[in-house]
Order: C-alpha cells, then sequence, then structure tokens
C-alpha cells in the first residue's frame, strides 16, 4: 500500500498514513480525528546525500 502524507486543516499537524488508495481521502487527524487532507497529489523525488561520518579527530593531550 502507498503511504500518503496528510495535514490537518484544524489543529496543523502533518502525518503519514499508509492506506488504501480509494481510502485516501479518508484519512482523519490522529490528534483531533477531523478529516486531513491529502498533501501529495504527485510523486516527487526529492534527492538525498547520505554523508558517511567518518570519525575523525586529532586530539591534543597536553601534558600537565
Ligand atoms: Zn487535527
Amino acid at each position: 500500500m502507498p503511504m500518503y502524507e496528510y495535514k490537518c486543516d484544524a489543529c496543523g499537524e502533518e502525518f503519514e498514513a499508509i492506506v488504501r488508495t480509494t481510502e485516501k481521502d479518508k484519512v482523519k487527524c490522529p490528534k483531533c480525528e477531523k478529516k486531513a487532507r491529502n498533501l501529495v497529489s504527485a510523486f516527487s523525488v526529492r534527492g538525498g546525500y547520505f554523508g558517511s561520518t567518518g570519525l575523525g579527530g586529532g586530539g591534543c593531550f597536553g601534558g600537565g
């Protein structure tokens, strides 16, 4: 099942829900249980780059 993004106009809650395509317009807000608005109408792919976390670091040990 596809995942849709929703926003509740009543309380402003944004959430994602995995629903059937036929039921995507029947999703309610988990907070106030009012009808939420479907945000995603078209697939938009955002490219994300995951930077590798390098374990680096040099330490200066000061003797004292
Ligand atoms: Zn709400």
